[in-house]
């Protein structure tokens, strides 16, 4: 067998491994002049961001023409619930371990200098996820109006599909017949991305690892355990338990994830990761095009578990800096503006940390703390989205096993099958 045949037999998930091995390994030996793997990093990441929009439309257009419109509703709404469920849960363990282990001992605020960014209006964000021009929002990479857009146009397909009139009907059918084949373009040119994973991942880790080095991680060491051990708790203990209620076989299940969750640790963005989580939901998982499609870029703008436990460590730490005890009241209210503003950041590198605003000003915590955790927020982001992406899957596969919307002689449940058989 040739070289070339048996490295493209060799399973990615392994060569992304090694990549990312490699690429720790470079960053500490080379420190912060490994930024010259810059353009390889980004080369990977805008291949990534290439495809996200035209993947969520096409495939979610298809989605949402192809399931009941009631099944995605009620399954729409059980999704949304436990998103928020689940995000509770990561800000109460976040807290929890942060009141533990005070992650701000030993720091002082002076000489931190820090312009806070204008604060988020609520209402006016939800307003804006209607698009007044979906081509625009497609354009500008605004993930939540391209979903509110690409479900009016799926729903409204479904009904012209059984419509009465011959030709609407016959027209219906091959517009739905072009987003098949549009979105089976998308999967596989996702496919040839993630060939380019491997020299990307090495890249990026590298210039990461190698920006905030050693040095800098033992004074932030306390802060960094506690969200690592918070994103641990959440997916070896909540994400683990919600799998095995839905009888989900949690190795399986992570074994699907393996890559979405390592794409998601070096790009530090939910968004920018869409196309692999995409990918192991349709072809890992057996997931319905119809539910993923719509939970999954939903869950990269609104589920962050990962940001809500960061959110929380970080408050605790700016109450030890200025030597604050948070009273109950305080601690329920950090958990809840925590939630929120891991509700509105953004799916992209370092939004919870402009979004830090919310939960700190929640209980008039000094924003100066941002800057002091700035320095670090490479490392703290790439734990928490790795966390953020998982959760979503999880979520997804859950509601999906429980509608019946899990195609089982697919991706990793057949695998074991398919030895058995062989
Ligand atoms: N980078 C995170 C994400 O994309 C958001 C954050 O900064 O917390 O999921």
């Amino acid at each position: 067998m040739g070289f070339w045949k048996r490295y493209l037999e060799f399973p990615v998930i392994w060569k992304i491994t090694i990549g990312f091995i490699i690429g720790i390994i470079v960053g500490l030996i080379v420190g912060p002049q490994a930024v010259v793997l810059q353009p390889l990093g980004t080369f990977f990441l805008r291949l990534l961001k290439m495809i996200v929009m035209p993947l969520i439309f096409f495939t979610l257009v298809l989605g949402a023409a192809s399931i009941n419109p009631k099944t995605l509703g009620k399954a729409g709404g059980v999704v949304i619930v436990i998103y928020i469920i689940t995000s509770f849960i990561a800000a109460t363990i976040g807290i929890s371990l942060a009141l533990a282990f005070h992650p701000g001992q030993g720091f002082t605020l002076a000489g931190v200098t820090y312009k806070p960014p204008k604060p988020v209006n609520f209402l006016q964000t939800v307003l804006s996820w209607i698009p007044t021009n979906p081509f625009g929002a497609l354009a500008q990479f605004q993930v939540i109006p391209t979903i509110i857009f690409a479900l009016f146009v799926g729903i409204s397909l479904a009904y012209l599909r059984v419509s009465e009139v011959s030709r609407i009907k016959e027209a219906a059918e091959v517009t739905y017949k072009v987003f098949d084949a549009l979105s089976e373009v998308m999967y596989k040119i996702v496919r040839f991305v993630l060939e380019v994973a491997p020299y990307g991942v090495f890249a990026l880790i590298a210039i990461n690892i190698g920006k905030v080095g050693i040095g800098l991680l033992i004074p932030y060491g306390r802060l960094i355990g506690v969200e690592a051990l918070g994103v641990a708790i959440q997916i070896g203990v909540v994400y683990t338990s919600i799998l095995l209620i839905g009888r989900i076989n949690p190795i399986k299940f992570f074994r699907a994830a393996a890559e979405p969750m390592v794409t998601a640790f070096v790009t530090r963005s939910s968004s920018g990761t869409l196309p692999v989580t995409m990918r192991a939901a349709e072809e890992k998982l057996g997931i319905d095009r119809g539910l993923y499609s719509f939970t999954l870029p939903l869950g990269a703008t609104i589920n962050m578990d990962g940001t809500a436990i960061y959110m929380t460590a970080v408050a605790v730490f700016a109450a030890d800096i200025v030597g604050r005890t948070l009273t109950a009241g305080e601690i329920a209210t950090v958990v809840t503006a925590a939630v929120m503003a891991s509700v509105g950041a953004a799916g992209v590198p370092s939004a919870g940390l402009i979004m830090l605003t919310v939960t700190l000003g929640s209980v008039g915590l000094p924003f100066e703390v941002i800057g002091l955790v700035a320095g670090i927020d490479v490392i703290l982001d790439m734990i928490r989205t790795m966390n953020n992406v998982t959760g979503d899957l999880t979520v997804t596969t859950f509601t999906a096993k429980l509608f019946h919307l899990i195609d089982f002689s697919k991706g990793v449940w057949a695998e074991g099958k398919k030895e058995e058989a062989a």
